[in-house]
C-alpha cells in the first residue's frame, strides 16, 4: 500500500488500461492512423480521453470548447459525451490534421455536434467573447500553444459558467517542469502557468497525474 500517487511502470500501466479502458473501435483506429504521423505523441492517451469524457458526463456538460484538435481524438471523446443537442467548439490552426479529424467525426456520426474553427485559438476565444457568449460554456479542454496557456485560461474563465471546468493538458511536460536545465519557452510558460493556477482564488483545482499531467480548474460560483 502507498499513500503517494503510485508510479506506473509498463506492466502496471498495461494493467490499468486492461482493467479500465473501453476504447471504441473507431477511436482505436484513429489512434492507429495517427501513430503513423511524425507528431503522433501530441495525441492524448486513451485513458485520459475516457477520463475527460467521464467528467463531461458527470457535469452534464452540453457546451464545450477545445483548443488544439490535431487529428481529433480528444474532440471525439468529448463530443461523444455531450447530449445530442450539445456543441463542441473545436479550435486549431491546421486544415491538414483536422481533415483527418473530420473524417472520423463524420464516421462516428458526431460531425454535427462539432463546430471546427480554423484560426489562432486566441482570436476564436476573443470572437466568442465579443459575440456575447461569456458565461455560456460548461467545459473547456486546453491543448494548443503552450506559451499561450495563461491567455487561453483568462478568456476561458470568462466564457465558462460558474461551476464550469477547464482541463489543461501537459502540465508536467514530460517532467521538464522540474528540470532546472530546461529554459525553453514552452517549459517556462507551463511552469509559470502552473504557479498562477495554484495561486488563483477564482478556481478549485486538482493536478491529476494522468497522461502528461492534467490540471482541472473549476470556476468558483
Ligand atoms: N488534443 C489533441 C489530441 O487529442 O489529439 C492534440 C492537440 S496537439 C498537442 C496541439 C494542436 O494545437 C495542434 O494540432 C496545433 O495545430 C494546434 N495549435 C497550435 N497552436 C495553436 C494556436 N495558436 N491556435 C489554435 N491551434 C493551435
Ligand atoms: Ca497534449
Amino acid at each position: 500500500m502507498t499513500n503517494r500517487t503510485i508510479q506506473l511502470d509498463e506492466a502496471l500501466y498495461a494493467y490499468v488500461t486492461d482493467m479500465s479502458l473501453r476504447e471504441p473501435a473507431l477511436l482505436r483506429r484513429l489512434r492507429e492512423e495517427t501513430a503513423d504521423l511524425p507528431e503522433s505523441n501530441m495525441q492524448i492517451a486513451p485513458e485520459q480521453g475516457q477520463f475527460m469524457a467521464l467528467l463531461a458526463t458527470l457535469m452534464g456538460a452540453s457546451r464545450a470548447i477545445e483548443l488544439g484538435v490535431y487529428t481529433g481524438y480528444s474532440a471525439l471523446c468529448l463530443a461523444g459525451a455531450l447530449p445530442a443537442h450539445g456543441r463542441l467548439v473545436a479550435c486549431d490552426l491546421s486544415t491538414e490534421w483536422t481533415a483527418m479529424a473530420r473524417r472520423y467525426w463524420t464516421e462516428a456520426g458526431l460531425a454535427g455536434r462539432i463546430d471546427l474553427r480554423i484560426g489562432p485559438a486566441l482570436e476564436t476565444l476573443d470572437g466568442l467573447l465579443a459575440a456575447g457568449e461569456a458565461g455560456t460554456f460548461d467545459l473547456a479542454f486546453v491543448d494548443a500553444d503552450k506559451e499561450e496557456y495563461a491567455d487561453y485560461y483568462e478568456r476561458l474563465l470568462g466564457l465558462l459558467r460558474p461551476g464550469g471546468l477547464i482541463m489543461v493538458d501537459n502540465v508536467l511536460w514530460d517532467g521538464s517542469v522540474i528540470d532546472p536545465a530546461r529554459d525553453d519557452g514552452d517549459t517556462v510558460a507551463i511552469r509559470a502557468f502552473n504557479e498562477m493556477v495554484r495561486d488563483d482564488p477564482r478556481v478549485d483545482i486538482s493536478l491529476v497525474p494522468i497522461g502528461d499531467g492534467l490540471t482541472l480548474a473549476r470556476k468558483r460560483p
